[in-house]
């Protein structure tokens, strides 16, 4: 395969293995296992497989190291090993590597079960875990020491769209020797250039864009080839997160169009904040692209002019202006997913941030009047009709 094809070749062809047929679309490979022609070959496949060597579905299968290798490429990453959730990835990721002692920094806006895995999982296990503002440079400086292990953090957080500057936080952690491990979801492979930008690792949850059609969960972690065969593929192999074949084959088909849906979103994101930007029943309107963001110089560098596929905003009205305006929505849904071809409207406060005590959803800004529109491949023009009509019932 070839390592200068652009984006777009990429995601069409790259790590695309074909059998003795010669098939012309990826196939699912729905096996458990693998049958060697005679003792020798399991031996030593045991002790070392080779590139188009498997044992097990759940050290690595064809359909899935297809998906690995065509994301890899993607990211300009020398490996990956994909995962049955996103959740499967940035635990898996934190666990491989982590143990008792080590001490670890993540920014606190987080994914509702992201702030599970370091607050809870990792510090019953003896991790030492400090948040930080993610935003603040100066709180991620005197955050880490000599010896801490990693830094964490979401490129942009969910719902409140701030951005962490992957360079300087990079900067930072590698001073003293730490990892940097980023959760890109909210960026997109397309429009983040993580591991250009300093990141050690980068994990996805592609349930999300990389899917894009809310058909399966699953996730995937990036690296060197050193770190993923290393430090994850061993613990991911023997604590069971693999991806399935058959999911790997849907998010192989999803990549194909991944490009071409996140530019169509992000375009249609723009175009709709730019129409609720000024409404006279919103507070604001947070979008990465615009000049109204807080942070749109470091979105513009760090997200090359996109400003991603979702579109931030605060009613006027609290909850009740909220519920009002979800509730007429005739095209967008009311769900939790993003990155789908279906638009959706989320309540963070109500529904993935409810865990959250207010005083926590204050320090994150996640208010009663928040929705986080995950923009879709619909139409613009129904789409803002749409909106239109959600903020009609809020106004009487
Ligand atoms: C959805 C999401 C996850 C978790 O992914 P799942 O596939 O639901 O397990 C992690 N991080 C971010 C930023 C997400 O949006």
């Amino acid at each position: 395969m070839s390592n200068d094809w652009k984006t777009r070749t990429q995601l069409v062809h790259q790590g695309s293995r074909r059998s003795q047929y010669g098939e012309m679309a990826e196939a699912i490979f729905l096996t458990q296992g693998f049958v060697y022609p005679d003792a020798e070959t399991a031996e030593a496949r045991f002790i070392s497989a080779g590139e188009d060597e498997f044992v097990y579905a759940r050290y690595g299968n064809p359909t899935t190291r297809m998906f690995e290798e065509r994301i890899a490429a993607l990211e300009g990453c020398e490996d990956a090993f994909a995962t049955a959730s996103g959740m499967a990835a940035v635990s898996g990721v934190l666990t491989a590597m982590l143990r008792a002692g080590d001490h670890i920094v993540s920014s606190r806006a987080l994914f509702g079960s992201c702030h599970y895995v370091l607050d809870e999982v990792l510090r019953r296990y003896g991790v030492e875990v400090t948040f930080v503002d993610g935003a603040n440079l100066d709180e991620w400086r005197s955050a880490v020491r000599a010896g801490t292990k990693a830094v964490f953090f979401e490129s942009m957080s969910n719902p409140t769209l701030e951005l962490v500057d992957i360079r300087s936080v990079s900067q930072i952690a590698h001073a003293v020797g730490a990892l940097v491990i980023v959760d890109n979801v909210f960026s997109t492979p397309i429009f983040s250039r993580a591991v250009d930008q300093g990141a050690d690792v980068v994990v996805y949850s592609t349930t999300k864009h990389i899917d894009g059609q809310g058909r399966a969960l699953g996730g995937v972690i990036c690296g060197t080839r050193e770190f993923i065969r290393k430090t994850v593929e061993p613990y991911m192999k023997h604590t069971g997160g693999a991806m399935s074949p058959f999911t790997s084959w849907i998010m192989l088909n999803g990549m194909v169009t991944l490009d071409l849906r996140c530019r169509a979103m992000a375009a249609s994101a723009e175009t709709i904040a730019r129409a609720l930007e000024g409404d006279s029943r919103l507070n604001f309107v947070r979008f990465p692209s615009l000049p109204t963001h807080p942070q749109h110089m470091l979105a513009m560098e760090q997200m090359g002019g996109a400003g991603g596929t979702l579109v931030t905003f605060d009613l006027k009205g609290g909850k009740e202006a909220a519920f009002a305006f979800c509730n007429a929505l005739q095209i967008i849904k009311i769900s939790n997913n993003l990155g789908d071809a279906k638009s959706i409207a989320t309540h963070p406060a109500t529904t993935t941030h409810s865990r959250l005590s207010p005083e926590q959803k204050d320090i994150l800004g996640i208010t009663l009047g928040l929705i986080r529109l995950s923009v879709g491949l619909e139409d613009t023009e129904d789409l803002i009709s749409d909106l239109s009509r959600g903020l009609a019932a809020i106004s009487v």
